[in-house]
């Protein structure tokens, strides 16, 4: 029998989460306030406590991941790394497929790892409240139990279509302790300037961040928390790819390929990151980012600096985007739905050290279909852009007879996303054709 599952002891477990800002060839370009000259650390004051803005400003290649961080953060990790092996026999390949496996967390997702310490930073700093927002929700429910365990308030907004397709994401922050609002809201200056505009929206992560930016800025008990994009959260991931790594060197074995689907980059980076010194150390080594068709900002984005949000309060920050007033259109896929490319992912895009793939959401469901039924798990409808592109990496293998090994990000399930799968399984999911021509 195949080895399947490849599980890491207590005792090795990373302590340190690897900063690649420390190992990039060139140094990033720096966010950029409204006089256009680089922000310092007391710009971000009102919204981030000093110890994360640090973090997003470091170079340091190692940085230690607090105790208390990682009582909280190993309740389910290390995550097993698993083989696919039922899916390679279906597949008829000769790659063997790995895959890291983040639906584990009480949360469903990848977004718990930053969730945790963001929490934690912010408890320390002697913060009341966190606001956010989130997409398909994954984002809220995991800020929503992290600032439980740390004695924090927590105020959501969510994008308002995955509030109409995911009302039980609600229910779970809602059991945590948290408020979570519909997004454009009339909370805020932000979404009542959006809903007398367009007050049909289906809203989107810019709109949403603008709201919860403004709600932190004008409470002083209360920060603002992101869950993807910025360097601090790449950071905090990267206990993905070093447990990957470690489980790797256990069974002697190297990956050829990587792939993490793509939205702000967390999840793809946290796979990714601490294999890029190998990258530039000169193994052979293909590392694919997946996003959809419909919102394809490393693709068919450019790179130049842009607002983080709909409304323009964040700083602007170097990215590959679509520009920050694009709204995607509701593709199942919430939590990719973002105009931006985090800039350390931008950066070693433009380095050519990484590529991009675009999917249409049709293929990746057939994708994440087949991921099902050999494999049992349900993915959410993000992972099944990495499942498509990992199951054409090994087709590709077939053809050329290649027994690549290649490892994706399985970045969350899919438990919560039964309307997606019932609408494919009724014929109804429909492909998004030239989302962003005029971009
Ligand atoms: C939020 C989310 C994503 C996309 O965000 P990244 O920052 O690009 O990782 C992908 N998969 C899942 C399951 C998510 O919850």
């Amino acid at each position: 029998m195949e080895t399947t599952r490849i599980f890491l002891d207590q005792d090795e477990i990373p302590r340190r989460w690897y900063n690649v800002a420390a190992d990039l060839p060139e140094p990033l370009d720096p966010p950029l306030g409204p006089d256009d000259k680089p922000i310092g650390p007391d710009a971000l004051a009102a919204i981030f406590p000093a110890s994360l803005i640090e973090q997003e400003m470091s170079t340091d290649r190692w940085i230690d991941i607090p105790e208390p961080v990682l009582e909280k953060m190993y309740l389910w990790r290390p995550s097993a790394l698993g083989r696919a092996v039922h899916l390679e026999r279906a597949l008829g390949t000769p790659a063997r497929i790995y895959f890291k496996y983040e639906g584990v967390s009480p949360t469903g997702s990848h977004k718990s790892n930053t969730a945790t310490a963001q929490a934690y930073y912010n408890a320390q700093a002697g913060l009341k409240r966190l606001t956010t927002e989130t997409g398909a929700g994954q984002w809220g429910s995991a800020l929503a139990l992290a600032c439980h365990q740390f004695g924090l308030e927590c105020t959501v907004y969510m994008v308002r279509c995955s509030y109409q397709q995911k009302p039980f994401r609600k229910v779970m922050m809602q059991i945590w302790g948290a408020e979570c609002i519909s997004s454009p809201s009339d909370r805020t200056n932000s979404g009542r300037k959006i809903l007398a505009e367009q007050p049909d929206t289906s809203g989107s992560l810019g709109i949403a961040i603008s709201e919860a930016v403004e709600d932190a800025a004008t409470h002083d008990d209360a920060n603002y928390s992101l869950g993807s994009v910025l360097n601090h959260v790449m950071l905090h991931q990267t206990v993905i790819g070093l447990e990957a790594k470690a489980a790797f060197a256990k069974i002697g074995v190297q990956p050829d390929v990587l792939i993490g689907c793509a939205g702000g980059g967390s999840n793809f980076a946290g796979l990714v990151f601490p294999f890029i010194p190998d990258k530039l150390a000169g193994r052979d080594l293909r590392i694919i980012a997946v996003e959809p068709w419909a919102c394809p900002s490393l693709t068919q984005g450019r790179y130049e600096y842009d607002f983080g949000d709909v409304v323009g309060l964040t700083p602007r920050l170097k990215m590959y985007t679509l520009g920050h007033a694009f709204i995607p259109p509701a593709i199942h896929a919430g939590g990719l739905r973002y105009h931006g490319m985090a800039p350390l992912v931008s950066k070693l895009a433009n380095l050519g050290l990484i590529e991009a793939q675009a999917k249409h959401q049709v293929g990746c469901f057939e994708a994440a279909m087949q991921f099902a039924k050999t494999e049992g798990i349900i993915a959410a409808p993000e992972s099944s852009h990495a499942i498509r592109a990992a199951i054409d990496v090994a087709l590709e293998c077939k053809a050329t007879g290649e027994p690549k090994n290649i490892l994706f990000n399985l970045s969350g399930h899919g438990h919560f996303d039964m309307t997606a799968y019932q609408a494919y399984l009724a014929g109804e999911l429909k492909d998004i054709e030239n989302a962003v021509i005029g971009v």
